[in-house]
């Protein structure tokens, strides 16, 4: 019988210091399993010479693909192209950098030869800034009280994922992708295996405390519509709030007439109810925006050169 084949998929943003031990460290891997393999890199427009090193690679080595695109679309489209890529039975998703250790990929597929159709490698936090690690923690707690659906603190992208679960990933065609949320969405057998976290091996990491920000709003806001609904819950508390308030102020008048100095009540009311309109009109606007992103149906990415050609989905497909 044909030995499975694997896709690795391998995001890879000014990673030029990283594309070759990356790859030989993985091959290495790869080798000693029993599948058949290709490497899909996805060059997500890198202003340094991981193109022409990817080119080099592939060259000679023929199970290397890469997608490199016109400019920086983020690491979520770079994950898209890597799906829409993959011809294999079950594919890796794994950053350019070595902080995923490549050698798990072997746990990774002992999981999906159990039946899973998610194997996910979850990192604990050792290394990482006390504050960040706090944050995370409490984001995650919160989080996960609000949205629909399960995230885990430290299971990122580095995961398996069967033929099966891909093709379910690949059907959700929305152009804002909060990666996390989707592989908990599309449900599946879950297998969760631990590594220790590792330090970037070179080069420096893409995420700014603002970026980190914005991730987590689109994760609240990419999973459900609860802030709307704290908004009209807010709303009519206020608004209760205040008919009391009107009734107190109108019995006392009656008893003792009208008492002129109410400066500070009427500022703070004013102030206090801007503030929640505003910031009730900044989470409309969030979800306006994304329906205004989302009907223009922009492709999530543009190929500038590769040599890769249309995965396994689009071939049965046709
Ligand atoms: N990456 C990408 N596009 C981006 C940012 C990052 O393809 O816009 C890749 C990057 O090359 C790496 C992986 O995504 O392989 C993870 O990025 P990074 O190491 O910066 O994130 P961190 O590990 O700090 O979460
Ligand atoms: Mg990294």
């Amino acid at each position: 019988m044909n030995k499975p084949l694997l896709s690795v998929i391998v995001p890879s943003f000014n990673e030029e210091k990283n594309v070759e031990p990356f790859y030989f460290a993985l091959k290495e891997v790869l080798e000693k399993s029993n599948y058949r393999w290709e490497v899909i890199y996805i060059d997500d427009g890198s202003s340094d010479s991981t193109l022409p090193l990817l080119q080099r690679l592939s060259t000679w080595h023929p199970q290397v693909n890469y997608i490199s695109f016109t400019r920086n679309f983020g690491k979520e489209a770079a994950i898209v192209a890597g799906f829409q890529h993959a011809k294999g039975d079950c594919v890796v998703i794994i950053d350019a950098d070595l902080q995923h250790p490549v050698e798990l990929i072997a746990d990774l597929l002992t999981g999906y030869e159990e039946g899973y159709d998610q194997v996910i490698a979850c990192r604990d936090r050792k290394g990482d800034g006390i504050i960040r690690t706090a944050l995370s923690k409490t984001y995650y707690k919160l989080i996960n009280k609000i949205v629909d659906v399960q995230l885990e603190d430290g299971a990122g992208d580095f995961r398996l994922l069967s033929r099966r679960a891909v093709d379910a990933l690949l059907i959700m065609s929305e152009g804002n992708r909060f990666s996390k949320g989707l592989f908990s969405w599309i449900g599946f057998e879950q297998k969760v295996i631990y590594y220790e976290n590792v330090s970037r091996a070179n080069g420096e990491s893409k995420w700014s405390i603002s970026k980190l920000i914005n991730y987590g709003i689109d994760g609240i806001i990419s999973f459900n519509m609860k802030p709307l609904r704290i908004c009209f819950y807010m709303g009519g508390f206020i608004l209760v709030a205040a008919l009391l308030y009107i009734l107190v102020m109108f019995t006392q008048i009656i008893r003792t007439g009208i008492d002129v100095p109410g400066y500070f009540t009427v500022i703070s009311a004013v102030l206090f109810l801007g503030g929640i309109q505003l910031v009730s009109l900044g989470i409309i606007g969030e979800y306006i925006g994304r329906i205004y992103n989302e009907t223009k149906r922009r492709p999530h990415y543009l190929v500038k050169e590769t040599n890769a050609t249309k995965g396994k989905r689009y071939e049965r497909v046709q």
